[in-house]
């Protein structure tokens, strides 16, 4: 007897690459044909969901589960394709808190990329963007979303300013020195795009600072009187931003 492959929310849903359309065959690969078959074990007929981030989401039943893996029959599409607002979540990496985990909720929360960026006290110096990539899958395909975040190769604070799209405003959360309260700056700002900028455990240095508050595009944001972990501040800022211009403010 065919069955749902439940999961926490409802039917397992699967991020893949092919083209998603009524009778379209999709292989999955041997991660997601593996999770199938030996964590879920799934049989013949049983559904899944799939989504591709361009053609909205789809049920889809096993038609082939074998050693070869697993072949789809994609049937009806159960969500239209839709985009989460675009922000953008710049952060400096940092050693207590794995960028996995950030990236996860960062996810979670809706961003519609991640930045890496290595400041003057950033002191991880390293980071696996394919493992970054993989956790944003994972929490795309959990959360319900229908697109995964872009993950923006790591590089120097100096360098991604040079590049900076000068339309899309960057709240610099800055834990020292006059800033507005985040919800406040945000509000000023038109509709559309936007970035948060985290520091690592250190904080920006002097130099930093005053190179970003001399930017046009850039404001100078507060979250409070308390000192936040950088992880902590990331996630609160995206979540007080989308939930005064992103998915989550009332209409
Ligand atoms: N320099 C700080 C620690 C930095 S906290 C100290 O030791 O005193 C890490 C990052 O989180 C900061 O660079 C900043 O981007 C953000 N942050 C933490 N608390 C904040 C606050 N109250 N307002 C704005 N940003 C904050």
């Amino acid at each position: 007897m065919a069955s749902d492959l439940k999961e926490a929310g409802g039917l397992t849903r699967l991020f893949v690459a092919a083209t998603l359309e009524p009778g379209a065959t999709v292989t999955l690969d041997d991660g997601q044909s593996h999770y199938l078959l030996h964590v879920l074990r799934a049989k013949t007929g049983d559904r899944v969901l799939l989504f591709n981030g361009r053609d909205g989401e789809w049920q889809a039943e096993i038609a082939i589960a074998g050693k070869r893996g697993v072949a789809l029959s994609v049937r009806a599409r159960t969500m239209p394709q839709a985009s989460v607002p675009d922000l953008w979540l710049v952060f400096a990496p940092v050693k207590k808190t794995p960028s996995d985990y950030l990236t996860q909720k960062a996810t979670e929360l809706g961003v519609s990329k991640l930045q890496p960026v290595f400041t003057r006290r950033t002191i991880v110096t390293r980071l696996n963007e394919e493992r970054l990539l993989a956790n944003a899958v994972e929490a795309a395909e959990q959360s319900g979303r229908l697109t995964v975040p872009q993950i923006g190769a790591a590089m120097p604070l100096d360098k991604l300013l040079a590049i900076w799209p000068r339309e899309r405003p960057l709240y610099f959360c800055d834990e020292d020195g006059d800033a507005l309260p985040l919800a406040e700056a945000v509000r000023k700002t038109g509709e559309g795009a936007g970035a948060i900028l985290t520091g690592p455990e250190g904080g920006f240095d002097p130099a930093e600072r005053e190179v970003l508050r001399a930017l046009t595009f850039v404001t100078p944001v507060s979250l409070g009187p308390r000192i936040l972990r950088a992880d902590t501040a990331a996630l609160a800022a995206v979540t007080i931003w989308q939930s005064v211009k992103g998915d989550w403010r009332q209409n």
